[in-house]
């Protein structure tokens, strides 16, 4: 038995080396003067050096390529303190690799600290993940405000030439409307269509944006309020197709209270506007506590929607029907998409045709994990 291996029997048992070589990450152990004594085949190949290399050598001269301990040696402050001490290091002398070191004191029968052991964990590939994985999300963080910005300025300019097409073809018709003939008045109809409906589109184009652009402030929300503020906003359509909405008891969130009420609004608006020809529409809303959040429910006795489309109509434009037999843009849905997501909830729907269709949407408790 050479000295080396005296070394090692006076701090770790005998045996003990089978134990190390049957684990899945790198190990060594050092006595109180900083030598290695173990280490086994997996730590070696990590570092691409032989274990007979290792053994009886200093550990900061292997590992750092240091004469004396680094300033954060794991070893030392295990040492010193007793403790478990995790240390992440960068080791250029060896090939720039980053290592995990996690160090524990060994003590001898009368509880003196005679060395320690360290799993060392090479997570340079990791690291590299990590990274190109972080450039890639700010890179489409980006991009994402770059297109949000674009999107709202665009809209946002488009307004004031539309208003203007819009006004002097308003003006065109009153003076020379009676002149036209037939033929010139139909045209004139579809022109003042197609202005009213780009108007639409971008005023949806728009606030779909802005419930990415403008700040959001989070309050602790009643939504039972919020609620009656889009039945108000719904008055009209409420009144004129005769809908009976109910609602069980609301809870108070933090939220942004205009976003919930547009949120309400767009959901009880389509569950009105998609109802069955001669059947009164009724909408109930609920809220169930289901942890991590609530989630509300808003269920109609409208027309529907096939179950292959569900996941669909909450893209941007994505529409089901003829414009003819339901207005609308198909931004609706995008938008209350965005302010569950931007909640930090989520909103789905469940829905039989000629039957009817429930909407979903879950706010966490503590909402707002997200800006905007
Ligand atoms: P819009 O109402 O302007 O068409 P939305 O984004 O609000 O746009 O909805 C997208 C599509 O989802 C609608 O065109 C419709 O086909 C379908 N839809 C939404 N809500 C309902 C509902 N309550 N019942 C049946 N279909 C619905």
């Amino acid at each position: 038995m050479n000295k080396k291996h005296g070394h090692q029997s006076s701090i770790a048992p005998d045996g003990c080396q089978g134990i190390l070589e049957g684990m899945f990450d790198g190990v060594s152990i050092h006595d109180l003067d900083f030598n290695i004594t173990h280490v086994n085949q997996t730590l070696a190949t990590a570092l691409g050096l032989n274990k007979e290399e290792m053994v009886g050598r200093k550990c900061y001269e292997v590992f750092h390529g240091t004469s004396r301990p680094i300033a954060n040696c794991p070893h030392a402050r295990a040492l010193k303190t007793g403790q478990r001490a995790n240390v992440r290091l960068k080791e250029p002398h060896l090939g720039g690799i980053t290592i995990i070191v996690s160090s524990y004191p060994l003590f001898d029968g009368d509880g003196k600290a005679i060395g320690a052991v360290h799993v060392v964990r090479d997570v340079t590939e990791l690291e590299l993940l990590e990274d190109s994985r972080n450039k890639a999300l700010e890179e489409l963080r980006r991009s994402n405000a770059d297109l949000e910005q674009f999107a709202h300025v665009v809209s946002h300019d488009l307004q004031e030439p539309l208003r203007s097409v819009a006004s002097y073809i308003e003006l065109i018709e009153r003076r020379y409307g009676d002149s036209l003939d037939e033929d010139a008045g139909e045209f004139f109809g579809f022109v003042i269509d197609g202005v009213n409906r780009m108007k639409d589109l971008i005023n949806g184009l728009l606030a779909f944006s802005r419930v990415g652009t403008t700040e959001s402030t989070r309050v602790p929300t009643d939504f039972g309020k919020a609620l009656a503020a889009a039945l108000d906003n719904l008055e009209t359509a409420i009144q004129e197709s005769g809908a009976m909405i109910t609602s069980d008891p609301l809870p108070t969130l933090t939220a942004d209270p205009p976003q919930i009420t547009t949120l309400f609004q767009n959901l009880v608006g389509n569950a009105i506007k998609f109802r069955q020809a001669n059947v009164q529409p009724r909408v109930h809303i609920t809220a169930e506590k289901r942890p991590p959040g609530w989630v509300f429910s808003i269920k109609d006795n409208g027309i529907g929607i096939e179950p292959r489309h569900l996941d669909k109509i909450f893209e941007i434009f994505q529409r089901l029907n003829a414009r003819g037999d339901f207005p609308g843009t198909g931004i609706g849905l995008a938008i209350c998409k965005r302010i569950a997501e931007r909640h930090g909830g989520r909103i789905w729907a469940e829905a039989t045709p000629g039957e009817g269709s429930t909407f979903y949407f879950m706010i966490p408790e503590t909402a707002g994990s997200e800006n905007g």
